[in-house]
């Protein structure tokens, strides 16, 4: 299945070589389908990260230097390797990660685009100059790579979340560690593998891969670094917090892409096909495992029941099983612990009175599916509203007053994404006005592309990757003040 370097099983790509742990410690990769093992990779810790940041810091100068056309040409034939290899990697990540090999292939091409998009980023760096009056001065403003970047992600989108910080990086001409999550290394790495046969330099960028345990080791190792001058992180808000502390001591400069609870709020006037379509998509996708999937579904009370019988119908329909199998349109969750969490929300729903329409169970055909799932009378003392599922949990709130439904949906300290849906175009941009969001989208469940700015407000993270916003986040701006020559000297 894997036809990327065989030479990097049990091993990991740090100074443009395929090496493995220091100790020679491996763990296993496994198939969230069923459970077997795809690969052995390398169990990394301190020493290994400290080499990666040692390459990356010898591997800046040069590649800061390369001309903007040279590494946007590298980018270039990096996205086309990816498109070239869609199908391969595809089937990779549903191995790794299980969602339907469409999804998968869909999320390579949707990388591929990123690259190309930082590509062309690379090019249109410009700097500005302004006068400084009272200093008979002329100031230049500058953009300059930030330096060695530390990039740590997630396994819910294993190439997505990669691409979305590592492109931008580079184009902006600065070297990358990344760290990406245990649960997915294997696409970290078959990227990796692309770059290097694109051309990138030794050094620019370099993975180091560990286990949960070793997480902490290579990120404190990576935050306590004088030489790592940026954190581009995507993950949880806990984790996210644990390391705006470690970054302190050494200042950096942060990216944080962290978790949601996303309110999508059906108006009196809403279309409710085009509403439940909007459900299905933005929240069953990917088994419901993304950070913009709604969490709390506020329905008006006039089209409540209509709406709550349209979803649980399309919803029972959803075909579960493993993504390699064509049929298949939603996939297992992506470890034990996923499941747990999904149960227990479902749980505790019920026990405070919600009502289960369809699902609420591990399903088959192995441990860790969960049946697609719709709740009805959702209420605001249940988990389910103020905690982030990241599973095929619809959960039904009931509204009748459109201020107590806005007031309820800024009732939350994430604020990554919003959904509205109503006819009226005009009335619904009014409420998404008033909703407390990096992003929201109106009659319209897809909020993601390379042009779109990405992130959120309050604890959901700080900065936006995507779009010419995502190149600054690798760039500081330098002014140089150039005094002029007195006309009388
Ligand atoms: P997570 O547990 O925070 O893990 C994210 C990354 O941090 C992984 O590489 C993980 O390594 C690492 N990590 C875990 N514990 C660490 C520690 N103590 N110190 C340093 N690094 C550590 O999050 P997740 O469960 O993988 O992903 C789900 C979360 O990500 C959700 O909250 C979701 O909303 C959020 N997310 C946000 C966005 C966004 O763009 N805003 C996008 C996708 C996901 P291991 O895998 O080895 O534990």
């Amino acid at each position: 299945m894997w036809k990327f370097a065989t030479e990097a099983n049990g091993k990991a790509f740090i100074a443009g070589q395929w090496q493995a742990a220091a100790s020679a410690a491996t763990f296993p990769v496994t198939n969230p389908a069923d459970g077997s093992v795809i690969a052995n990779v390398p169990n990394m810790g301190a020493k290994e990260t400290q080499d990666a940041i040692a390459a990356a810091h010898d591997a800046f100068p040069s590649w800061a230097a390369t001309s903007s056309k040279d590494r946007a040409a590298i980018l270039e034939t990096w996205a086309q390797l990816l498109r070239d290899n869609a199908e391969d990697l595809g089937e990779l990540m549903t191995a790794e990660q299980g969602k339907p090999l469409l999804e998968a292939i869909g999320e390579i091409m949707t990388s591929a685009d990123y690259i190309d998009w930082f590509a062309e980023e690379a090019k249109h760096v410009h700097g500005e100059t302004a006068d400084a009056p009272s200093q008979n001065a002329t100031v230049q403003i500058s953009r300059e790579p930030i330096g060695v970047v530390a990039a740590i992600t997630p396994w819910n989108f294993p190439a997505a979340m990669v691409t979305r910080k590592v492109a931008p990086a580079l184009a902006a001409g600065c070297p990358v560690i990344l760290k990406p999550a245990e649960d997915t290394p294997l696409i970290a790495l078959a990227l990796a593998e692309l770059a290097e046969r694109a051309g990138l330099p030794a050094g620019v960028l370099n993975i180091v891969i560990g286990d949960r345990a070793q997480a902490a080791v290579i990120s404190k190792t990576l935050m306590d670094s004088t030489d790592v001058e940026k954190l581009s992180f995507t993950g949880s808000t806990d984790v996210g917090k644990l390391l705006i502390g470690q970054s302190a001591k050494t200042v950096k400069k942060l990216a944080l892409e962290l978790g949601g609870n996303a309110p999508l709020i059906v108006l009196e006037d809403a279309d409710v096909d085009v509403a439940v379509k909007g459900v299905l998509s933005a929240k069953f996708m990917n088994a419901g495992q993304m950070c913009v999937a709604p969490n709390r579904i506020y329905v008006h009370e006039k089209v409540y029941d209509e709406f709550a019988q349209k979803l649980t119908e399309a919803v029972k329909d959803i075909k579960v099983g493993d993504g390699l199998d064509p049929n298949t349109q939603m996939g297992p969750l992506i470890n034990q612990k996923a499941v747990d969490k999904v149960q227990h929300q479902v749980d505790d729903a019920v026990a405070k009175g919600a009502e289960i329409l369809c699902g609420g169970h591990v399903s088959q055909p192995g441990t860790l599916f969960f049946e697609p799932t719709v709740l009805k009378n959702a209420t605001p003392e249940m988990e389910i509203k103020s905690q982030e599922t990241f599973g095929p949990v619809a959960a039904l709130f009931k509204f009748r007053e459109e201020a107590e439904v806005i007031t309820q949906a800024n009732d939350t300290r994430y604020g990554l994404a919003a959904y509205v849906f109503g006819r009226d175009e005009a009335h619904a941009a009014e409420v998404a006005k008033q909703l407390q969001a990096g992003m929201v989208g109106i009659n319209e469940s897809m909020l993601i592309d390379e042009a779109i700015p990405f992130g959120g407000v309050k604890e959901s993270g700080i900065g936006r990757e995507n779009s010419h916003f995502g190149i600054e986040e690798y760039q500081e701006i330098k002014s140089t003040i150039i005094k002029k020559k007195s006309p009388h000297i």
